[in-house]
Order: structure tokens, then C-alpha cells, then sequence
């Protein structure tokens, strides 16, 4: 089914493409990790007040966090944008955040132009790649009195919706004794040592794990000097699972290899976790249903979620546990072009991108039009929500 887009909001996204292309191409140029967005923060934030949205930055203690506020005509319900606006180090925009801001951004203008009713705003996520931005926002209460909230995520495909997996970003750290390696390694136990037997415990569960649950990491740190016995060694690893209940169990798992691998190496281990834990994803059907009907009026279209799509992990899955959310996804690249790669990366920057950006900003505005005036619609959003709950 496709639904037509009103025609005054079509005419003001077609006004507001100069702005996406200039601020997507802007952020792309500038690529700031997690929590260092602040070029990014600025421009929005600065976008945002110019578009007579009130702005409140810095919130839940996050410097480059923000809320944007724009009050309609009557009173009614309080729908969010969300906006990603962090990079990946080393790669830069391989995730094409760059587009969720810029499109993010220019939907929530063009709602906020055409005389909406209830209270539009646009919440400033950053840190999604690792640091669990909305996490930290959403325990310091920035979602409470929301009562839906969208966004949209670059992808090698266009979909309603993906599921995500929960995760955890645990921090593995081996403690041996320093020795010289030549003279006296017997006086020594090495933490590097520890790390080895761990990765080699973690791929013998492997086999033993769920199908979709993933534990993959890095040392991080193995030592100082190849002649020294490394007192310290760390390792940071990501577990994910299904939902937050089976991660629990899988972490479980991993402390045990830890354990293990400590014991025969004669070394200490401690785990701690780096960033909160992210939940699985619960992706709302009405509202990802309502833009996929207004994308294939613009001639995209949203294929429904299947099993078989690969998952990844979201700070949204966190958000979605409190109130109906959506995450559908656009292509901007060739099918299977691997996520978080310089492929994906250069795709964030063409003129494709943008357009495909363009197509779900302008169904992204629609459907906010929609559950900000449509009591009906949000009624049904929030009745799937109660029923997944
Ligand atoms: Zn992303
Ligand atoms: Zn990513």
C-alpha cells in the first residue's frame, strides 16, 4: 500500500534538501567519536534554533546530548526524533550517522513548519557506537513524557525493521608477575599468557553457543616489552545474545572461561563492563507499517523484517523496552556492502545517499504528522507496545 504525502510537506522537504546535502556533507567531513561530537552538536543544536525549536544542550550530564523542543498550536502528544551524530575511529562515518542527523534534522524542521499540534522533539543521542548514549539519557529521564520516538539508519538495504541483539562490552584484565623473560621467566606468570588460554576457551564454547549469540573482542593490551613477563594484559570483548536474559546467562559462560583461564595460567583475572548494557530491539509494526506506506509513494520501499537479516546491537533496544520506538533502515550503498567499512563510509558522502535520505525524511515527517495528530494511530502504537511488553 502506498500513502500519499501531503503535498505542503513534500514542497517544504523539496526546500529543505540544500540543507540535509550541506549538513550530511558537513559532519561526514568531521567525524568525531563518541562523546567528542561536539562540531556535530554545535551545527545541529545551531540548525535547530534557527528553525525556532528551543534548545537545551548538555543534558544527562553529557556535553554533546541535547533536547530540542517545538510546541504546537494545540496541545497533544510529544513525539521524538532521534538523532546519531558519532563516528567510528579510525573509519569515520562508516556507519553514515552523518545521514540519520541531517535526515533527522530536516524531517523535525519540516514538521515544525507546518503548524503541528502536541510537542515535537528532537533528542541528540550521541555516543552510539559503544558509549550507549541513549542509555545514560534514558536512566537520567530525558524519554519520560515521551510517548513515541523515531529514527531511521543508512544501510545496504531498505527495511521496515531488523532485530537487534542485546550486548555487553566487557573489559578482561589479566594480572601475572613481572620477570625478566631470559634471565628468570620461572620467576614470572604471564598475563599475556591468560589472554591466550581466554580466547582459546571462548572459541571451544563456540560450538556450544546459540546460533545468533556472537562473543568477539580484541587484546587491547598484551604487555609492555617482549623481554618482560607481562604483568597486565587486557582484553575487550563484546558478548551479544538474543534478548537481555540470555546475555546474562552467555556472560555467565565467559566469566567461567576467564576464571579458568587465570587458573591455568597462574594469573588473576577481573571483568569489569565499559559501557552500559544494551537490550534487545522491540520494533514497533503500526508505526513501521505507516512509513513504509508513505516511502513507496516516493518509489521506496521498505521490505518487511525477515529472520535472515544479520543483527547487530543498538542503544535504541534500550529505549524500545520503555515506549514504541522504530529503527527502519535505507539503502545508500550495493547490497552486502559490509557495515563500519570505508566502503560504507564513502557511500555516507554520495548523492545517492542523500537522495535515499531524502525519501525517509519525508516519510519520517509524515509519520511523526501522523502520531502527533492522529490519536488513532498512536493509540495502536502504544496497544502493540502493551501487548510486546
Ligand atoms: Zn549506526
Ligand atoms: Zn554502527
Amino acid at each position: 500500500m502506498s500513502l500519499r504525502i501531503p503535498p505542503e510537506l513534500l514542497a517544504i522537504l523539496g526546500g529543505l534538501r540544500p540543507v540535509l546535502d550541506e549538513v550530511s556533507l558537513d559532519l561526514h567531513a568531521r567525524p568525531e567519536t563518541r562523546f567528542e561530537e561536539h562540531h556535530a552538536a554545535a551545527r545541529l543544536t545551531a540548525e535547530l534554533t534557527g528553525a525556532g525549536f528551543e534548545v537545551d544542550k548538555g543534558v544527562a550530564g553529557l556535553p554533546t546530548a541535547f533536547v530540542a523542543t517545538h510546541r504546537g498550536v494545540t496541545d497533544g502528544p510529544t513525539i521524538a526524533v532521534l538523532l546519531e551524530y558519532d563516528a567510528l575511529p579510525g573509519v569515520g562515518h562508516g556507519c553514515g550517522h552523518n545521514l540519520i542527523a541531517a535526515g533527522g534534522l530536516v524531517a523535525a524542521i519540516a514538521v515544525a513548519r507546518t503548524g503541528h499540534p502536541g510537542t515535537l522533539a528532537v533528542i541528540g543521542t550521541p555516543g552510539e557506537e559503544g558509549g550507549g548514549g541513549k542509555i545514560l539519557m534514558l536512566d537520567q529521564g530525558v524519554f519520560d513524557g515521551v510517548d513515541a520516538a523515531v529514527m531511521f539508519h543508512p544501510a545496504d538495504r531498505s527495511l521496515r525493521a531488523r532485530h537487534s541483539l542485546a550486548s555487553a562490552h566487557l573489559r578482561v584484565t589479566f594480572h601475572g608477575k613481572a620477570a625478566h623473560a631470559a634471565k628468570a621467566p620461572w620467576e614470572g606468570r604471564s598475563a599475556a599468557a591468560g589472554t591466550q588460554v581466554f580466547f582459546a576457551a571462548i572459541d571451544a564454547m563456540r560450538q556450544f553457543i546459540q546460533p545468533a549469540a556472537r562473543i568477539h573482542g580484541i587484546v587491547a593490551h598484551g604487555g609492555d616489552a617482549p623481554n618482560v613477563v607481562p604483568e597486565r594484559a587486557e582484553v575487550d570483548l563484546y558478548v551479544r545474545d538474543q534478548t537481555a536474559a540470555a546475555l546474562e546467562t552467555l556472560i555467565g559462560r565467559v566469566h567461567a572461561a576467564a576464571e579458568g583461564a587465570a587458573t591455568a595460567t597462574e594469573t588473576t583475572v577481573d571483568i569489569s563492563e565499559t559501557a552500559p548494557r544494551y537490550a534487545e530491539r522491540h520494533n514497533n509494526m503500526v508505526m513501521a507499517d505507516r512509513i513504509a506506506d508513505y516511502t513507496a509513494s516516493l518509489g521506496l520501499e521498505l521490505e518487511p523484517p525477515s529472520p535472515s537479516n544479520a543483527a547487530g546491537s543498538s542503544d535504541i533496544g534500550n529505549v524500545s523496552a520503555r515506549l514504541p520506538i522504530i529503527h527502519p533502515y535505507v539503502q545508500i550503498c550495493p547490497r552486502d556492502t559490509p557495515g563500519h567499512s570505508e566502503r560504507m563510509r564513502d557511500a555516507a558522502a554520495t548523492t545517492e545517499a542523500r537522495d535515499a535520505t531524502q525519501n525517509m525524511a519525508t516519510g519520517l515527517a509524515a509519520l511523526v504528522l501522523d502520531l502527533l495528530g492522529d490519536p488513532g494511530l498512536l493509540a495502536a502504537a502504544h496497544a502493540e507496545f502493551t501487548q510486546g511488553a
